[in-house]
């Protein structure tokens, strides 16, 4: 792993540095880049801009790990409050949860009759999928089993898998038994090299072979897949791969996250491809944020420059 990349994951990780950075200004300053702002108000105003222009929306509200099942109460009814706001709208906006954001560290039993009752109103109210992020490897199989147990009850839900961890070929394939719904993308926390490939070019290359995995779903079953990359070559080599199992360009769906390449969405778009924007908002942004840096640590220029803006 780039030495940049595991000082910053380290960083995101740091409880001192997680509560002393956010205070600083130009951080504050610099994280707009990635995110309209920290209310949901801030997300839904960009939202609109986007939807007219059909690119799709998945909103998140940052925080994870939360330490008393009161925030995590907290969470699930700042959804059910969105949910219904995106409603009054008429919008057609996803929503991405993080378990550990609504007590998968405090109780198991909690957690899931918070997310029955999300995913409940996701499907009556707005008619779409309720997606679960993917988080550091300590909640790999926890993660599948919850989504597994979730989805008895619930068909729409989806699960973020991540291409770096030898287990997923498998674990896709397991999942993809079940018509499942996945986001696939390179995984973004700090990984053993026992448990993840440490080298970006053997990421990359897992992406495009679990892709293809992904691209037979949606032939052989209609599946629904969202390719959650910025790698530009990557995407064009689905693309090939996609035009060569001759899937109509609507199947292909790419998401990117608010801030980083949305005009290359856009223009995905345009060629007839679905192209969707996660957009995060929350004033828990710090871990969040330091693994954006962490992807491109050229990113911290940016934050730099800030101080004398
Ligand atoms: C929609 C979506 C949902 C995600 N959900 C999860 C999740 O649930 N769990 C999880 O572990 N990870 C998640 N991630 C993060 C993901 O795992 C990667 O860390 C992240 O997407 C960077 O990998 P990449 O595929 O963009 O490829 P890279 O090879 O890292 O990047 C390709 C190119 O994109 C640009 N780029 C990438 N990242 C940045 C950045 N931060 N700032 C500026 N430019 C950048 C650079 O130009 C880079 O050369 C998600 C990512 C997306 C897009």
């Amino acid at each position: 792993m780039q030495l940049s990349r595991s000082i910053l994951l380290w960083m995101s990780e740091n409880n001192f540095l997680k509560r002393e950075i956010p205070k600083l200004k130009f951080v504050q300053k610099a994280i707009r880049k990635f995110m309209p702002g920290e209310t949901e108000h801030d997300a839904l105003n960009e939202a609109v801009n986007l939807l007219s222009e059909k690119i799709g929306i998945t909103f998140t509200k940052l925080g994870e790990n939360i330490i008393q099942i009161s925030e995590a109460e907290n969470v699930k009814n700042h959804y059910l409050d969105l949910i219904e706001l995106i409603k009054k709208k008429n919008l057609n906006i996803e929503l991405s949860i993080k378990l550990t954001q609504l007590g998968f560290d405090l109780s198991e039993e909690k957690c899931f009759a918070f997310c029955n009752e999300l995913a409940d109103s996701v499907k009556n109210k707005l008619g779409n999928t309720l997606f679960i992020d993917m988080e550091g490897s300590a909640y790999t199989q926890r993660t599948i089993d919850f989504y597994n147990k979730l989805k008895t009850t619930n068909e729409n839900v989806g699960l973020c898998l991540q291409a770096y961890l030898y287990r997923t070929e498998t674990d896709l394939k397991n999942l993809l038994q079940e018509n499942t719904k996945i986001r696939l993308v390179k995984g973004a926390y700090r990984e053993a090299k026992e448990i993840a490939f440490p080298k970006k070019i053997d990421v990359d290359e897992n992406y495009l072979e679990l892709s293809k995995v992904l691209l037979q779903s949606i032939k052989e079953k209609n599946s629904r897949v969202i390719f959650g990359t910025h790698d530009e070559i990557l995407i064009e080599k689905i693309i090939k791969e996609g035009k060569y199992l001759n899937l109509s360009k609507v199947k292909l769906e790419f998401q990117m996250l608010y801030g980083i390449k949305n005009n290359y969405i856009r223009n995905l778009v345009k060629r007839g491809y679905k192209g969707s924007i996660l957009i995060a908002y929350g004033n828990s942004w710090y871990a969040w944020y330091m693994r954006r840096l962490a992807e491109r640590p050229a990113n911290i220029w940016f934050v730099l420059k800030n101080i004398f803006k």
